[in-house]
């Protein structure tokens, strides 16, 4: 039987597997060198001068948005078209999330919607750059500095993109990233937060260990999110392929366009668009169905239909934030702008097709002929 092709893949080889080992036999297991030399890296490797490894993206973003001084009573602005971990960290701070739609074409939070939501309590951006591509940092700069907002990136998606040869999370006041196994590198759990700001990384350094400077000396209310030398050992790892990593999705990702142009032509799905000034990384490859009566139907259909060819493609995201039953709740006794009527008909529409590092380009043709057949088998034209 064929194998099946995943959504998502980590790349492990042989390097991983000897630093972890080393990281064993020193008995070291849990924050040391290892985690050091990985946020030393990662900072140089991003263009800050900070990086702070964390237990997990999420605890990356609540301790990015304390160490910003985001507290109770603060509106912090950020999209409905991601995933849950963007927004919860809003709430983790006691404050109050603004959504603010997207942009029907690139996914991303739309600078112009972002005006719309400011309030007088408004404090912050918390911004996404979606499946790997950056947001439009211009205006979103021009933003913070007319409205004088913090910016924190959830950069979850997005190592290694960069919008006009700046990286993505070298943008914000703070940037986090995930490490996750299905992101674009892995150190199986894990995160890490950025900053050029060392008051923010010192802030963040605290917080991440119970408050505490020196140890059983605690100055604020702090936790435990601090990452494995053995996890970190994966990282340092990943991180050297990282590059090749993401020119391979790339790669990928421009022969899924290739292949898929023509359904393009004939209006039946719309496929992912870069714009200008920068570099998408292809988190995720993401079309959308433009096909039948019903998209959200169609593309249903669509997911089985691969799923018996043996390839899986997967929504990102099948309900935006706002529509969460937490996030209704919270919505209706607060004024919080709900017109959020792009990310809804995205969620409808939208199909991630594999695009991952380790797959070859017989792969890649198999998933465009699998896609174009289901198309034609379904009277889909
Ligand atoms: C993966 C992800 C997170 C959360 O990261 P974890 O490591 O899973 O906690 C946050 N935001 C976005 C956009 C993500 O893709």
């Amino acid at each position: 039987m064929k194998k099946r092709i995943k959504i998502a893949e980590p790349c492990i080889g042989r390097e991983e597997e000897k630093a972890v080992i080393e990281v064993l036999k020193s008995k070291s297991l849990s924050q040391g060198v290892k985690v050091r030399e990985f946020e030393e890296n990662f900072a140089s490797y991003i263009g800050v001068d900070h990086a702070i490894a964390t237990s997990s993206g999420t605890t990356a973003l609540h301790l990015a948005l304390l160490s910003c001084g985001i507290k109770r009573g603060d509106e912090v602005i950020t999209t409905p078209f991601s995933f849950i971990a963007t927004a919860n960290s809003i709430l983790y701070c006691n404050a109050k999330p603004g959504f603010a739609d997207v942009d029907y074409e690139s996914f991303n939070i739309d600078p112009e919607r972002i005006k719309e939501s400011i309030t007088s309590k408004t404090k912050a951006l918390l911004i996404v750059h979606l499946y790997g591509m950056p947001c439009d940092m211009k205006e979103i700069l021009g933003i913070c500095e007319d409205y004088n907002l913090m910016l924190i990136e959830d950069a979850c998606q997005a190592h290694g993109a960069m919008y006009e040869n700046k990286k993505a999370g070298s943008f914000g006041n703070a940037a986090c990233f995930s490490f996750y196994p299905t992101k674009n590198m892995t150190t199986g759990e894990g995160g890490m937060i950025v900053t050029s700001d060392e008051k923010i990384a010192e802030k963040a350094k605290l917080l991440r260990q119970h408050g505490a400077k020196q140890s059983y000396e605690h100055e604020i209310l702090g936790y435990n999110f601090r990452l494995t030398d053995i996890a970190a050992a994966i990282g340092i790892e990943q991180l050297k392929k990282l590059d090749e990593m993401n020119e391979k999705r790339f790669k990928n990702a421009m022969l899924l366009t290739k292949k898929l142009r023509n359904l393009e032509n004939k209006k039946l799905v719309e496929l992912p668009k870069i714009k200008t000034n920068r570099n998408h990384v292809f988190h995720q490859y993401t079309i959308k169905i433009k096909a039948g009566k019903e998209a959200k139907e169609t593309r249903d259909k669509i997911i089985k239909e691969l799923d018996k060819k043996g390839i899986e493609a997967r929504v990102y995201y099948p309900k935006p934030i706002h529509r969460q039953k937490i996030y209704e709740r919270i919505l209706r006794k607060k004024s919080i702008n709900a017109e959020l009527k792009v990310a809804e008909k995205l969620a409808n529409e939208v199909l991630s097709l594999p695009v991952h590092a380790c797959l070859d380009r017989e792969e890649i043709e198999y998933i465009a002929e699998s896609l174009i057949q289901i198309f034609e088998e379904n009277g889909l034209e």
